[in-house]
C-alpha cells in the first residue's frame, strides 16, 4: 500500500478509512496528515526532547516502565484493536504486546549501562596528558515508519528503544493498521509522560514528510520503499536503519527430527498468513527424506484451521491484511502452476474473500516468482536437493539475506552451515528464535536491509551520536609541542616525539582505567 501518490487514495487527502480485512467494513477514520502538519509536530518534539535527554536514562526508564504497565493492563482491548485491523487469529494478536513489554523491561534495566560515558585510555604520548571520554548523545527526533504486518510489535519495539536512548519519537504507522499505534500514543498520554512521543497517521506522503523532518529514520517495510527512503536520507545527510523484505530459506538435512522440522516449518512459513519479513519462503530438502517430509508437511498444513475467531482461539490462520497482498501471493501461486509446479494443498483461487488457503508447492524451480520474489503470503515451495552444499548454494543465490533455518539433529553441523549462509540470522532446528532474544541483533544483509534493531547495547546506541571529549588531566603548559612557531630544532623534537608516540605509546604504558561509570 505504498501511498506516495495521493491521487491513488480513494478518500482524498483529509482522512483515511481503516478497513476490516475480513469484513471490508470501516473500522475508523484517521487523519491523513499533510507535510506541514508533520513538520510542526517534529518542531514541537524537538523542543521537548532537550529536557527528555537531560533527565537521564534512569528517569526515562521509569516512564517506559509506566507505559509497559499501562499496556499490560490494556492487553485484551489492544488485542481486539489489533485483530480487527489486521485479520490475525487471536493467538497471534496476543503475542505482540508482551514482546514490546519485554523490550521495555530489558532495555530499561540496561539503559544506564548501555549509555554510560566511557573513559578512553591514551593510545599514545600525545594524548597521555588528557582525560578522554566518549559519550552517547541521542538524535533529537527519530522517525519510526512501520508496516502493517505487526502493528504493535514493530513500532512498539522501535519506539521504546529510541525513547530510552533519549530521542523524541515520531511514529508513522502503515495506513492499513494505524489504530494499534494510536493505542501506544494513548498510553503515553494517559500515564502523563513528557510530550516526546507522537503518532502521525497518513499515507506515503505523510511518511515522506517524516523522512524530510526527522534526524534519524528507522524504517520497516518493502525494499522498494526502503531504497527510496535511503536515497532521501543520503540527500539530507541523516542516518537510517532499514529492515526490509526477505526470502528466508529453510534447509532440511537428512538427519533432521522430521516431526519437529515439519511443525516448525509449517509455523514459520504460515505465521501471520506468511506476512512476516522472517517467514520461511523456500524449503530445500535433502533427497533421502524429501518425499517423507513433503507427505508429513501436507498432512500438517491440511489440518490447519483458517477463519475469523475473534477472542475464541479456534483458528490457526487468519486473513491476509489487504486484498493487494492477497493478490501478490495468488499471482506467485498461479505463475508457479502455469510453469509446471503442483499445489499439494490450497493453490487454486476459489476466491474466499480475504482468506488465502495455505499452499504447499512442489516441482518448483529457482526461476519462478514464488522462489525469487518476496511472496509475503501463505506459500511453502519445496525443492529437493542432493546435499547440504547444494542447499547452501541455492539459498545464497537470493538477493535477499534476512534469516534462515537449518534443520538437523547435529548442532555442530548446523552451526557450520549457518556460517556459510549470507543472512543476518540463522536458527538451527528452529525458526524466528533469534527474535525472542533482546541481546541479539535483528537485521538483514543484502537487499534485506541495513543496520539492525535490538541487539543489546547496540539497540540503544544506534539512536545516539558518539561525542569525543578531551580535557587536561593536569594543569597544562601555555603551549603544546605541535603549536606555532615551527622551527628546525622544534621539528627534530616533534619528529622524535611522534616516532615514540607511534611505536611505544599505549594504554598499558599509562595504566589508566579504561572505563568509568
Ligand atoms: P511499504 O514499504 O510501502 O510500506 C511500509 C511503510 O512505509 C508504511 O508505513 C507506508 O505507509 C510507508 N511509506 C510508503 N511510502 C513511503 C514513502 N515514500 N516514504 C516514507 N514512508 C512511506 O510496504 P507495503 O505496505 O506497500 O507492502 C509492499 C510489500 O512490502 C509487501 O508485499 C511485502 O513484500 C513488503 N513488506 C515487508 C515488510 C517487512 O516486515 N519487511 C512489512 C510490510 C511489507 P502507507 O502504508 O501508509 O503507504
Amino acid at each position: 500500500m505504498s501511498g506516495s501518490d495521493t491521487a491513488q487514495h480513494p478518500f482524498g487527502t483529509g482522512e483515511i478509512e481503516v478497513l476490516s480485512p475480513i469484513h471490508g467494513t470501516v473500522l475508523a477514520k484517521v487523519p491523513n496528515e499533510r507535510p506541514e502538519a508533520v513538520a510542526a509536530i517534529v518542531r514541537e518534539l524537538r523542543e521537548q526532547q532537550r529536557e527528555w535527554e537531560a533527565i537521564g536514562s534512569a528517569a526515562r526508564a521509569g516512564w517506559l516502565r509506566e507505559l509497559r504497565d499501562w499496556l499490560l493492563a490494556q492487553q485484551d482491548r489492544i488485542a481486539d484493536v489489533l485483530q480487527s485491523e489486521s485479520g490475525k487469529p487471536r493467538a497471534e494478536a496476543e503475542i505482540e504486546l508482551p514482546f514490546v513489554a519485554e523490550a521495555i523491561s530489558y532495555f530499561a534495566r540496561h539503559a544506564t549501562e548501555f549509555l554510560a560515558d566511557e573513559r578512553i585510555r591514551p593510545s599514545g604520548l600525545l594524548s597521555a596528558p588528557k582525560r578522554m571520554t566518549r559519550i552517547h548523545r541521542p538524535y533529537p527526533v527519530v522517525g519510526v515508519i512501520s508496516p502493517w504486518n505487526f502493528p504493535m510489535l514493530i513500532p512498539g519495539a522501535d519506539a521504546v528503544t529510541a525513547l530510552l536512548a533519549g530521542a523524541a519519537v515520531l511514529l508513522k504507522p502503515s495506513e492499513v493498521t494505524p489504530l494499534t499505534a494510536l493505542e501506544l500514543q494513548r498510553g503515553w498520554r494517559e500515564i502523563g509522560a513528557p510530550a516526546v512521543f507522537a503518532v502521525v497517521t497518513g499515507d506515503g506522503v505523510t511518511g515522506s514528510a517524516v523522512v524530510e523532518n526527522v534526524d534519524y529514520v528507522q524504517f520497516t517495510g518493502s525494499t522498494r520503499t526502503g531504497q527510496a527512503i535511503a536515497h532521501r536520507c543520503v540527500d539530507r545527510m541523516i542516518p537510517y536503519s532499514l529492515e526490509l523484505g526477505g526470502k528466508d530459506p529453510a534447509i532440511v538435512l537428512a538427519d533432521a527430527d522430521l516431526d519437529r522440522a515439519v511443525r516448525g516449518i509449517a509455523w514459520g512459513a504460515l505465521l501471520n498468513s506468511g506476512q512476516a519479513c522472517v517467514s520461511i519462503e523456500r524449503v530445500y530438502v535433502e533427497a533421502p527424506i524429501h518425499d517423507e517430509f513433503v507427505a508429513r508437511l501436507v498432512d500438517q498444513v491440511a489440518a490447519l484451521r483458517q477463519g475469523d475467531d475473534r477472542v475464541h482461539h479456534t483458528v490457526d490462520l487468519g486473513a491476509m491484511a489487504t486484498p493487494a497482498q492477497r493478490a501478490i501471493a495468488q499471482r506467485h501461486i498461479d505463475e508457479a502452476l502455469d510453469a509446471g509446479a503442483r499445489a499439494l494443498t490450497g493453490g487454486d483461487d476459489g476466491y474466499n474473500g480475504a482468506f488465502l488457503a495455505p499452499t504447499v508447492l512442489v516441482d518448483v524451480d529457482d526461476t519462478m516468482s514464488c522462489m525469487r520474489e518476496e511472496t509475503f503470503g501463505p506459500t511453502i515451495p519445496i525443492v529437493k536437493v542432493a546435499d547440504a552444499d547444494e542447499a547452501v548454494r541455492r539459498a545464497n543465490q537470493s538477493g535477499y539475506g534476512l534469516s534462515a533455518s537449518v534443520w538437523t539433529r547435529d548442532r555442530a553441523r548446523g552451526e557450520r552451515i549457518a556460517r556459510a549462509l549470507e543472512v543476518g540470522a540463522v536458527n538451527v532446528d528452529d525458526v524466528v528464535a533469534n527474535l525472542f532474544e533482546m541481546g541479539l541483533p535483528h537485521g538483514g544483509w543484502k537487499r534485506s536491509g541495513s543496520g539492525a534493531r535490538l541487539g543489546g547495547a547496540a539497540g540503544l546506541r544506534k539512536y545516539t551520536r558518539q561525542q569525543a571529549i578531551t580535557a587536561p588531566r593536569v594543569r597544562p603548559l601555555p603551549w603544546e609541542p605541535l603549536w606555532y612557531p615551527y622551527g628546525p630544532r622544534k621539528a627534530r623534537v616533534v619528529r622524535w616525539l611522534l616516532a615514540v608516540a607511534a611505536t611505544v605509546g599505549s594504554a598499558s604504558m599509562w595504566r589508566l582505567p579504561a572505563r568509568t561509570r
